[in-house]
Parts: C-alpha cells; sequence; structure tokens
C-alpha cells in the first residue's frame, strides 16, 4: 500500500486539536486504500501544543509523528524540517487550524494515481478582507513580470507533492526561503485542483503582517535578480535626463543669454541623484544581506526530539 504523509505545521496551535484530529479521522476513513502518516511539526510554541502532540502519538503512534523543533523558525523553516522527516510516497501539506478543507484529498490522489507529481489546491472564493486579497493578487502579479518561472496564482503550500519533489525539495537548503517559489522552480508535472478556504475555527492566526511582508520581500529577492537591474536601470535614466538639462542649460546660457538660476537646478540634481543612489543601495543590501545569512551556511533548523526521543533525531 502506497504511504501518504500529511505535514502540519503548529505554531501555538492548542486550540485547534479537537477539528484537527476530527479530520484527520475522516481522511482516514474516507481514504482507506492509502496508508496514513499525520506529522506535526513544533515549531517552538509556548502553549500546550506539544502535549497534546505527545498525546496523539502515545494514542495512535503508528500514524501520529512529531518533531519538535528547538524554537519558533517559522512555518517555512519547520516545512523544511517536515520534508527530512516524512515517509510518505507522497505529501499533502496543510494548515493545522485546518483552513484547508480535507475533501479535496481524494480528487488530489486521484491525480497522483494518474501521474502528476505536485497536486497543487488553488483558492476559490477566499474569506480574507479585501485589502490582504488585493495586495496578495498585486503581487503575484508583480511577482510573475519579473521572473520566467510560472507561479500559480491564489496558491499557497496547500498541495501534494509526490517523493520526486519532496527529494528535490529537500536539496534546496537556502534558510531565506519562500516554499511557494520554490514548488514552481523545481518544475515536475503539475495540476490545480479548486478549494474553498474555510474561516479558522480556533486560534489567531500566526502571521503578523511584518511577517507576510518579510515573505513576500523573499519571494521576489529568492527567485529574481530584476530589481538589481532595475537599480542599474534607474541609474542609466537619471543618467540621461541630468544630460539632457545639461545640454538644455548649456544651449539657453550660451543661445539666448538666459541666466539659468542656479539654487534650484543644483538642489534638484542633488536631491534626485541623492535619491537615485539611496535606493539603488538599498536593493544592493537586500541582496547582500542574503549573501551574509546564506554564507554562514548553518542548518536551517534544530530538533530536540523526534516523537519525543532525543536520539531519534536525524543526523
Ligand atoms: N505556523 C508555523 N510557524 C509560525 C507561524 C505559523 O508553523 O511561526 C503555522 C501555523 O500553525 C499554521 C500555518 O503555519 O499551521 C498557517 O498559519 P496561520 O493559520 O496562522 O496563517 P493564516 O492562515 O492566517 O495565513
Ligand atoms: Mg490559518
Amino acid at each position: 500500500m502506497k504511504k501518504v504523509t500529511i505535514l502540519l505545521p503548529a505554531y501555538n496551535e492548542e486550540a485547534s486539536f479537537p477539528i484537527l484530529e476530527q479530520c484527520m479521522q475522516r481522511v482516514l476513513n474516507e481514504n482507506p486504500g492509502y496508508e496514513w502518516e499525520f506529522l506535526m511539526v513544533n515549531d517552538g510554541s509556548s502553549d500546550n501544543t506539544l502535549q497534546q502532540m505527545a498525546r496523539l502519538h502515545q494514542e495512535d503512534p503508528a500514524h501520529w509523528n512529531y518533531i519538535n523543533l528547538s524554537r519558533n523558525y517559522g512555518k517555512e523553516l519547520a516545512m523544511m524540517a517536515g520534508f527530512d522527516y516524512a515517509k510518505g510516497d507522497a505529501m499533502i501539506i496543510m494548515d493545522f487550524d485546518m483552513q484547508h478543507p480535507v475533501d479535496v484529498i481524494p480528487e488530489m490522489l486521484h491525480w497522483w494515481e494518474e501521474g502528476y507529481d505536485d497536486v497543487y489546491a488553488t483558492r476559490q472564493g477566499s474569506t480574507e478582507t479585501w485589502f490582504k486579497r488585493k495586495s496578495s493578487q498585486l503581487y503575484y502579479r508583480l511577482l510573475q513580470m519579473f521572473t520566467r518561472v510560472p507561479i500559480q496564482k491564489d496558491t499557497g503550500d496547500f498541495r501534494l507533492l509526490d517523493r520526486s519533489c519532496i527529494e528535490a525539495l529537500k536539496q534546496m537548503r537556502e534558510v531565506e526561503r519562500n516554499t511557494k517559489g520554490m514548488y514552481s522552480w523545481i518544475g515536475f508535472r503539475k495540476k490545480g485542483v479548486f478549494y474553498q478556504q474555510q474561516e479558522r475555527q480556533a486560534g489567531a492566526s500566526k502571521w503578523s503582517n511584518r511577517a507576510l511582508l518579510n515573505l513576500a520581500l523573499n519571494g521576489i529577492m529568492a527567485y529574481t535578480t530584476a530589481p538589481l537591474r532595475l537599480a542599474s536601470f534607474l541609474g542609466l535614466v537619471v543618467s540621461l535626463c541630468a544630460f539632457l538639462y545639461l545640454i538644455y542649460i548649456i544651449i539657453v546660457t550660451n543661445l539666448y543669454g538666459d541666466p539659468v538660476a542656479g539654487y534650484p537646478t543644483v538642489m534638484v540634481t542633488v536631491l534626485f541623484l541623492g535619491g537615485a543612489q539611496l535606493i539603488c543601495i538599498g536593493v544592493i543590501g537586500e541582496y547582500l544581506a542574503r549573501v551574509f545569512n546564506e554564507s554562514k551556511h548553518r542548518p536551517g533548523y534544530f530538533i530536540s526530539s523526534y516523537n519525543g526521543l532525543k536520539d531519534g533525531v536525524k543526523k
């Protein structure tokens, strides 16, 4: 029988356990043709998430496994830990709060059996606020403009990945991650299915606006060097404008004897150039910061225990 892992990263999700258990029980009942592993990753929660995970593993060790990270690393790295420990021939990534409906799973499995390696779920009719929806729409459009790799719109981490995709993703060890772009980058046969985003039933969202902005920036910086080119382009435009203005001044002064006002012209030039330079330095700085972080070659995460055991930790 083929084994499928459901990967469930969790940060302070103790309130989500009742609905999670209910949903996973449904998965077991409705898909008896597969062996199931529910792999939970505790991302440094400060509530009773870890105790609840231990309880589930104790009650049913055949299905429930859990990784305990040494601190809060963020969802992207928690997922990376999950890739390393998943045992399945395929993996489905889901949010712990079950905003991703389990009804889609049979359809995902169907396409996987048809030979697709990455069955991604696209949101339909989102319950997010207008601002969050519009900004994410704009962001995807912008990102797509910059890169040749096709990026799926309204698609997050909710997807089924074949073992071949998992092995590919495991080799991508960068720490400043935006996994959404990686799914596209690795290629493989892709197929989209649709789902209705559910309301969060329990607990609160763990993504602050700052964390979201950070993720968005990582997405751009990690997948394209277009902003660097933009900086050069901006520099070129500014110099060209300045040059044309210079010619204009020479002509007006010599032909018409027009005394060009000195102070405003100097100020405009200086401020314009200064601003352009600051932007360009900022862009270079953003990339440099990423090079700096990656060049330390630190592992993305550390694990305290696997299924409660210290010696279960992979080397
Ligand atoms: N999450 C995590 N580490 C974090 C933040 C979030 O593992 O530092 C998990 C969280 O437990 C959930 C998923 O990422 O399973 C999505 O988070 P959330 O539901 O808070 O985000 P939203 O649905 O509001 O975008
Ligand atoms: Mg959520």
